[in-house]
């Protein structure tokens, strides 16, 4: 297929919501920002065998290339509005372009987000989605509003997308539905959008996991100007990563691997209870996993001890 069927066939959307004024089609897209809201906008690219192992499925690639920037929305408290695809890939093969069609859809379809253009392109494959989000003009969600004082929490089950990295590379437990579980938590990520929404008023400060829980940790904690305590007891457990990996192995993966596009965010103490009742209102479980400080560092405990941990989250250039 040459490269304008390619686009009409697998990434022009049939019809569009009102707020697109053009989409997929023309030099460039032009949609509606009601007034009293802010366009929030995000990139990120994923490149192969760099963010995802040369033999992922087309569509699980799909999938995460969106979720990974759906993710950056709900980090934001925004909504996703649209997005944009720049694909770059050795070759025009038609049913890698369907699969990774299909993935791509699977995960806008439940938010409702358009894609109104991108780029077509030979070369490695890599994979760029730009997200433009709206957010109430008056707030949207930052790193950097944390205080001394305030709850730390995290959603889901930090380690298990790593965990399920592993079991890939390494074809670990190949059949096991422990296994399974795992891969899927690395292959399709559920970007927590209704959460971040959720959370506008009450967090001061949020971030999604994405290079790891402790790395990410110190830079909410160095935007915000503070320090924390992480409560290694208090750190949500998968059972699915301790049957696989053991008690050892599973706390690195909880501390260090990255990929799992949780939410991390602080809130003040008597907010708790609150935050409690609306992550269960959007059905994601969300874990007190510590306290923040003046200290200005990240410190683990474990029994009220503090322990010494390697920070060692995923940095392309170090
Ligand atoms: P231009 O002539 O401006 O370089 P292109 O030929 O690259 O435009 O693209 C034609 C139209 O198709 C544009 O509207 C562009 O946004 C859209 N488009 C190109 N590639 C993709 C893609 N992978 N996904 C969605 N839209 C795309
Ligand atoms: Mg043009």
């Amino acid at each position: 297929v040459g490269e304008f069927e390619l686009i009409k066939r697998f990434f022009s959307p049939e019809r569009y919501a009102a707020d697109v004024c053009l989409g997929v089609g023309d030099d460039a897209a032009v949609v509606i920002v009601p007034s009293g809201q802010r366009l929030v906008a995000a990139v990120d690219t994923l490149v192969s065998g760099v963010h995802f192992p040369d033999n992922t499925p087309a569509a699980d690639i799909g999938w995460r290339a969106l979720a990974v920037n759906l993710s950056d929305m709900a980090a934001m408290g925004a909504t996703p509005r649209w997005f944009t695809l720049s694909l770059c890939m050795p070759v025009a093969d038609e049913r890698w372009l369907a699969e990774f069609a299909n993935g791509l859809r699977a995960a806008a379809e439940p938010f409702d987000v358009q894609l109104i253009g991108g780029d077509t392109v030979k070369g490695p494959l890599n994979i760029s989605v730009q997200i433009l989000g709206l957010v109430e003009a008056d707030g949207w969600l930052t790193r950097a509003g944390a205080h001394p004082g305030d709850v730390l929490f995290v959603s889901g089950a930090p380690g298990e997308a790593a965990g399920g990295l592993r079991v890939m590379q390494e074809s670990l437990h190949g059949g096991t539905s422990d296994a399974k579980h795992l891969l899927q938590r690395f292959l399709r990520p559920e970007p927590r959008v209704m959460l971040g929404r959720a959370l506008r008023n009450v967090a001061t400060a949020a971030m999604d996991v994405s290079d790891g829980l402790l790395v990410d940790l110190s830079k909410l904690s160095a935007a915000s100007g503070c320090g924390a305590q992480l409560f290694l007891d208090t750190l949500p457990q998968s059972p699915a990563l301790h049957r696989v990996f053991g008690a050892k192995m599973s706390e690195q993966l909880m501390l260090n691997g990255g990929d799992d596009y949780e939410l991390l965010f602080t809130a003040p103490a008597e907010s708790a209870a609150q935050v409690a009742e609306l992550a269960s209102q959007v059905g994601v479980t969300c874990s007190r996993i510590g306290v923040m400080d003046a200290s200005g560092r990240v410190q683990c405990l474990r029994n009220g001890k503090p322990v010494a941990m390697d920070v060692r989250g995923y940095d392309h250039f170090s």
